[in-house]
């Protein structure tokens, strides 16, 4: 790893449906996958149960262990079971309190699914006030795509980012409000290639690996492997670093370095 350019990120995810098996988390890899070219690094993910203490313990895990960005989702919603907000307000000892700009938010979205025909009512009921019941000092996160607005709240040097569990809604907060906030927070670069190499057996490979490894000490070689009988093992080579060139440079090296190796000393696979 080179220095600390990137933000140290911690994701957790929250649901009775992950851990019961109902709902596949398709949220943790999404947003991996939108920061790891900003050079931010995930420390670890965890996952729990709709629980306001559970939430509140697996935060502060995540700061213990050095995460100086989290993200949550799941949770925000109108129901009993969406308790994310009070976890965080459990976790960092902040007071929850209606929060006038998420309220307009959520106003706004019902009137806006009443004009469209989605539902019923626009009337704000206590359900859906419960949305707007932030952290205090927390700020809203505008939502188009649903009711509960996103929240970021700043504590000791921290940014808790909680985002709605259904994907679509996260993902529109996460590019119009997420991004543009984070990306003042890093600097640098992570590049990475996936290939596959047409290699039977994975041990073959570690020997080529290590001392491709030991040549190119910022880059990172890991070896995904099949079933047995599927054929072919897939590498990931990766590096990250200030300069774009340079990182693109030793990925590029690496990835004919393990090719050619692969060709001189495995050639029948
Ligand atoms: P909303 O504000 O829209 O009510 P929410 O924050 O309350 O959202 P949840 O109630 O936790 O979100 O989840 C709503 C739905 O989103 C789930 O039923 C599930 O289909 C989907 N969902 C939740 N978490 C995840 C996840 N980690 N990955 C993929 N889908 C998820
Ligand atoms: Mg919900």
């Amino acid at each position: 790893m080179v220095g600390n350019m990137g933000g140290t990120v911690g994701i957790l995810v929250v649901g009775n449906e992950i851990l019961d098996g109902v709902v596949l988390n398709t949220n943790s890899k999404w947003i991996i996958n939108r920061i790891k070219p900003l050079n931010f690094s995930v420390k670890e993910t965890i996952t729990v149960r709709d629980d306001v203490e559970e939430i509140a313990k697996a935060l502060k895990r995540l700061v213990e262990d050095g995460c100086d960005v989290l993200f949550t989702t799941g949770g925000l919603g109108p129901t009993f079971d969406d308790m994310t907000l009070q976890g965080v307000g459990y976790a960092f000892d902040v007071p929850l309190a209606l929060n006038q700009e998420a309220l307009d938010i959520v106003k706004r979205q019902y009137q806006e699914f009443h004009n469209r025909g989605v539902i019923d009512t626009a009337e704000i009921t206590n359900s859906r006030r419960k949305m707007a019941v932030l952290p205090n000092g927390a700020q809203p996160l505008d939502n188009r795509e649903g009711g509960a607005p996103g929240v970021l709240l700043k504590r000791n040097g921290v940014m808790i980012f909680s985002l709605p569990g259904v994907p679509k809604e996260l993902e529109w907060i996460f590019d119009n409000q997420v991004l543009p906030i984070i990306k003042q927070k890093v600097e640098g670069f992570f590049i990475e290639r996936i290939m596959e190499m047409p290699i039977k057996d994975e041990s073959l490979l570690a020997p080529i690996i290590d001392e491709v490894m030991e040549k190119e000490d910022e880059v990172y070689v890991k070896s995904m492997a099949k079933s047995y009988g599927e054929g072919g093992i897939r590498l990931w080579v990766s590096s990250r670093g200030r300069d774009k060139k340079e990182v693109e440079r030793r990925v590029e090296k690496t990835v004919f370095l393990l090719k050619k190796m692969v060709k001189e000393r495995l050639p029948e696979g």
